[in-house]
């Protein structure tokens, strides 16, 4: 970001209107505007990105078309009828089924993919401890034939995954660091992340956790009632993340009871759950765990969501019973090269979210996990997508794009730079079309910031 007193006026200055429309033009135009001798000159080409354009009708053109289909309903009916036409619609949709019928292995994923060498290998050497598990309801959502599929990224091992690169670590947020009882993650002041289950119906191939996530939820389960206490005893908590694993693949009774505990502590406020279920088991969703999620408010589910692929007809029954049981629900997704990293993919993903009552939450540049970096794009590339979201589509469909720094020092957002400057009197901010605009940033006089 560039701060510096470019330009030199007096506020009392009886042609400072003038003046101040004469030094917007000159962002808008290709003048060099610098006046301060001490300061570099600025080009439009500084403060104005290679898409900037005068011309509204230019910017509109940019408004990403709505293409998303009802493709992946009828992938989901070829899908069952192709490799479970045995299966009844009440298996099909018990979530127990698509447990018990999860693919977790080589001899059984090639079945339905033709896998690539690097898949293979993977697989075949078992270079990582980290399982590999997909459901057959979020099989069905990949296109099989294609090697390139989003999907099959995120959930089929390559053999990059055991290429560490300079900057990974199996835990880069230090969240055992943070770790005051086992279970919980005590970083923000008031709030805490309670890792209850290690377990996930599908391993997705950048987890932050992958270094914990993959057990049995008995790993994590006997260390809930410390954990539990912990929160108790320690008021400043006002807000618990419970996450996992996915604590939506725990039983409804499971559930139950740490909804009921943790709600039951004076001090808390509110509770989330970080969950992937609604787009990898929307099965889960039944009548009986809508009953017990609505008893408890305020309640805030943090759907992991990667791509517009994921939100078919069951996902959205999923999410729609979900709002209608007063759970309030915003999503996460990473940014994950050669998944989601084009306006056009986040873009779709996004209105299909707010379609089904989902408000985009956060967007997270990958975590530096080990094995990750074929799925790491650079922080340029995060801020040029946000800059083609911003202003081109409703805010409501805009997420907060964060780094969760490692070391453990939180998230940090990051913004593309609408800043472009300021002097005396004004800030100078450049729009979602490029131009830059004055707004009169000045103390009263006689008065302090
Ligand atoms: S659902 Fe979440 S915890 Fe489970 S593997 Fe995916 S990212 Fe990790």
């Amino acid at each position: 970001m560039f701060y510096g007193t470019w330009f030199r006026y007096d506020n009392k200055d009886s042609g400072y209107r003038d003046r101040r429309k004469c030094i917007v033009d000159q962002f808008n135009t290709r003048q060099v505007v610098a006046i301060d001798e001490e300061e570099p000159p600025l080009t439009r080409g500084d403060v104005l990105s290679s898409t900037s354009s005068n011309d509204l009708q230019t910017s509109w053109n940019r408004v990403v078309p709505r293409s998303h289909n009802s493709a992946s309903m009828n992938k989901t009916k070829q899908f069952r009828k192709a490799f479970f036409p045995d299966a009844t619609n009440q298996e099909w949709n018990d979530w127990h089924w698509q447990l018990s019928h999860r693919i977790t292995t080589l001899e059984q994923i090639t079945r339905y993919i033709d896998l690539t060498l690097e898949e293979r290998q993977a697989l075949e050497l078992s270079v990582t401890q980290f399982p590999f598990s997909v459901t057959p309801y979020y099989l069905s959502l990949i296109n099989l034939q294609d090697q390139n599929s989003a999907l099959r990224k995120t959930v089929i091992p390559s053999i990059r995954e055991s290429f560490t690169c300079e900057g990974e670590s199996d835990d880069p947020l230090h969240e055992e660091n943070t770790s005051p009882v086992p279970g919980i993650v005590h970083r923000y002041p008031d709030r805490v992340l309670f890792l209850t289950t290690s377990f996930c119906s599908v391993y997705c191939r950048y987890c932050t956790r992958s270094r914990l996530v993959g057990g049995h939820s008995e790993a994590l389960e006997k260390h809930w009632k410390e954990a539990i206490e912990y929160i108790r005893n320690t008021p400043v908590i006002r807000d618990v993340v419970i996450s996992g694993g996915d604590p939506l693949t725990l039983s409804d009774e499971r559930i139950e009871y740490l909804l009921t505990e943790i709600f039951s502590i004076p001090h808390i406020e509110m509770v989330r759950i970080g969950t992937k279920v609604p787009v990898v088991l929307p099965q889960r969703i039944t009548p009986q765990l809508l009953k017990i999620l609505k008893r408890f408010k305020p309640l805030y589910l943090s759907v992991h969501c990667t791509h517009p692929d994921e939100i078919t007809e069951e996902s959205a029954k999923a999410f729609n019973n979900l709002a209608d049981a007063g759970v309030v629900m915003g999503s996460q997704s990473v940014l994950l090269k050669g998944v989601n990293d084009s306006v056009e993919t986040l873009t779709e993903l996004y209105h299909q979210l707010l379609k089904v009552r989902v408000k985009p939450y956060y967007l997270f540049q990958c975590d530096p996990i080990s094995g990750s970096a074929h799925f790491r794009t650079t922080v340029a590339k995060g801020k040029e997508l946000i800059h083609g979201l911003r202003g081109f589509t409703s805010g409501y469909a805009i997420p907060q794009y964060v780094i969760d720094t490692p070391g453990g020092g939180g998230k940090v957002p990051i913004l593309p730079e609408y800043e472009v400057g300021h002097d005396a009197g004004n800030l100078y901010l450049r729009n979602y079309e490029g131009r830059v605009f004055a707004y009169p940033d000045r103390a009263e006089e006689g008065t302090e910031n």
